[in-house]
C-alpha cells in the first residue's frame, strides 16, 4: 500500500445513480417485507450527503429494482445513464442492491470501454433509515473515492465495489456472505484501497487508462450464455440438456479444484461435440480463490483435449458477462475464445506461460 492520499477536491462533481437495492428501501409495516422506495427517503435518511462538500447530483431507476431482477436492459441503462453525464461529472457511484452487484459491476467493466473516471458501486446489507446500517459509510466513501483526484487525475479511474471498508475491482468481486456487513471478496485481485482513518490506495494495482481515447459506451450483449456446474453424481441428461439450449453460444463450466472434471466417455463426447457445434466452454474453478490450470492433472488435460479453454482466474460473473459481451458484438467462436484468452480491462490472470 501506498501512503493515503488526501485527495479531496471540494469542488468535485459527483452523479449518484440510485438502481434500488436494501439501501434505500423500507419495511412495509404491514407485512414486515423489505421494499425499494423512493431515492427521496435514502436523501431525507442521509442529511450527511449535503455536508459532504462535493457537488452531488442523484437520477434514480423508477421503479428502484431489487437486484435479483436486474440483467443486460438494467446494465445498459445505467450505462446510457453514464455515457450521457460522462462530461459532467468528475465520478458516478452506483447505489445498486448486493445480490447481483457483482455481475453488474463486471458487465460495466466490459461495457465502458476506456473509462478514464472512477464509477464505484456500493449497497448495504441494512437499510439507511435504520440505526445499524452500513449504507451511510458504504455511501459516504464511495463518494469521497469517486471524487478523489491526484494532480487533477481520478485516483481510480475503474468500475469499482466498494464494500466495509475495500475498494475491489468489480470484475474480480463475488458476494460472499448474505448476512455479514462485509459482503465482498476479490480472491483472486488484491484491494484497490482500504478504508480506515484515511483512504489508502494501493496504487500499482490500480488500471490506469493507456490512451486517452474518449468513453466508448457498449450496448450489445448476447444473453445466450449458461453456467453448468459440475457436482459429483451429475447425470448426462443433466449435461445434455444445458448444452442442447437452442441458441446457445457459450457456456462457463464451473469445475472442482484447479479445473478438474469427470472422465466420463459420454461426458467427454458431449463436452466435445458442442465445442463442435461452436459452443465457447470456459472453465472456471468452483474454489473461491486460485486459478484453473487444465494441464495439471489428467482430468483436466481431458477437457483440453475436449476442446474447453481455460478461464484462468476469472470469477464465474466476470466469465459470464464477459462471454454475453463478446457474443453481443458478433464475434465468432474463434474470435471470442481469442478474447477470453486474454484481460480485457483486468478481469482475469493470464499466465505467462500460457500458450493458446
Ligand atoms: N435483495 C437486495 C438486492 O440485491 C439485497 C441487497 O440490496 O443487499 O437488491
Amino acid at each position: 500500500m501506498t501512503a493515503s492520499m488526501n485527495t479531496h477536491d471540494e469542488k468535485a462533481s459527483i452523479l449518484l445513480i440510485y438502481t434500488g437495492g436494501t439501501i434505500g428501501m423500507i419495511e412495509n409495516p404491514e407485512t414486515g417485507v423489505l421494499e425499494s422506495f423512493n431515492f427521496q427517503h435514502l436523501k431525507d435518511n442521509m442529511p450527511e450527503l449535503k455536508k459532504l462538500g462535493y457537488a452531488v447530483s442523484t437520477i434514480q431507476f423508477d421503479p428502484a429494482m431489487d437486484s435479483s431482477e436486474m440483467g443486460p436492459d438494467s446494465w445498459m441503462k445505467i450505462v446510457r445513464i453514464i455515457a450521457d453525464n460522462y462530461q459532467l461529472y468528475d465520478g458516478f457511484v452506483v447505489l445498486h442492491g448486493t445480490d447481483t452487484m457483482s455481475f453488474t459491476a463486471s458487465a460495466l467493466s466490459f461495457m465502458l470501454e476506456n473509462l478514464s473516471k472512477p464509477v464505484i458501486l456500493t449497497g448495504s446489507q441494512l437499510p439507511i433509515g435504520m440505526l445499524r446500517t452500513d449504507g451511510k459509510e458504504n455511501l459516504i466513501t464511495a463518494i469521497e473515492i469517486a471524487a478523489a483526484k491526484e494532480n487533477g487525475v481520478p485516483v481510480v479511474p475503474e468500475v469499482c465495489i466498494f464494500f466495509e471498508n475495500d475498494l475491489l475491482r468489480g470484475n474480480r468481486t463475488s458476494k460472499i456472505n448474505a448476512d455479514n456487513f462485509n459482503a465482498f471478496r476479490s480472491y483472486n485481485y488484491p484491494p484497490l484501497a482500504h478504508a480506515g482513518i484515511y483512504i489508502k490506495y494501493d496504487t500499482q494495482q490500480i488500471y490506469h487508462p493507456v490512451s486517452r481515447k474518449p468513453l466508448k459506451p457498449h450496448y450489445l450483449l448476447d444473453r445466450n450464455i449458461a453456467v453448468l456446474k459440475l457436482f459429483p453424481g451429475i447425470s448426462p441428461q443433466v449435461v445434455e440438456s444445458i448444452l442442447n439450449i437452442p441458441g446457445l453460444k457459450g457456456v462457463v463450466m464451473e469445475t472442482f479444484g484447479s479445473g478438474n472434471a469427470p472422465c466420463y466417455d459420454w461426458f467427454l463426447a458431449m463436452l466435445k461435440e458442442a465445442v463442435d457445434r461452436g459452443i465457447v466452454i470456459v472453465n472456471v474453478t468452483q474454489c473461491s480463490a486460485g486459478s484453473v490450470e487444465m494441464h495439471r492433472y489428467e482430468t483436466g488435460h481431458k477437457l483440453l483435449k475436449a476442446g474447453v479453454i481455460s478461464g484462468f482466474d476469472s470469477t464465474t460473473e466476470s466469465a459470464v458477462t464477459k462471454l454475453m459481451f463478446l457474443f453481443g458484438h458478433g464475434l465468432t467462436s474463434e474470435e471470442v475464445k481469442d478474447h477470453m484468452n486474454c484481460s480485457l480491462i483486468g478481469e482475469v490472470t493470464i499466465p505467462d506461460t500460457f500458450r493458446p
